[in-house]
């Protein structure tokens, strides 16, 4: 069970699957990645979407291994990665013009309940009142 949740955000792909069945069968640790969606994004040749369109993008906290598919196609990625700096991610997205209101929305809508996003969340509901 905890092995799955290791793609917390975003859906996981059938290599993964295949790699955490192995990896239970073996008893193994999974092969995973440590670094963040953005990597991905890059490998694939994507523009990024909030630098070229202002659209927030979870990438840079977010756990590599869905190989950017959101930001392919020109949607911002969600979903915790491991020590994700939320704190400067949230800067950018006030650059971009999102409110304490929807920065709230955006570390509360998917996996809210993890430690990082749970946190930072945290901090833009004090902002907010
Ligand atoms: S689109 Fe998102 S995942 Fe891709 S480089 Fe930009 S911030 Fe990172």
């Amino acid at each position: 069970m905890s092995m799955l949740i290791m793609s917390a955000g975003r859906p996981i792909n059938k290599h993964q699957l295949l790699d955490v069945i192995s990896a239970f069968l073996h008893g193994r640790k999974p092969n995973t990645t440590s670094y963040s969606v953005c990597i991905e994004c890059k490998r694939r040749g994507n523009v990024c979407v909030m630098v070229a369109h202002g659209i927030p993008c979870m990438g840079p906290v977010t756990h590599a291994g869905c190989n950017a598919l959101c930001p392919t196609y020109n949607r911002g990625c969600y979903g915790p990665k491991e020590t994700p700096n939320t704190a400067s991610l949230s800067n950018w997205f006030k650059r971009l013009g999102v409110n304490e209101v929807d920065l709230v929305r955006y570390f509360r809508s998917y996996y809210g309940n993890s430690e990082h996003f749970y946190k930072e969340s945290k901090v833009h509901m004090k902002k907010r009142d």
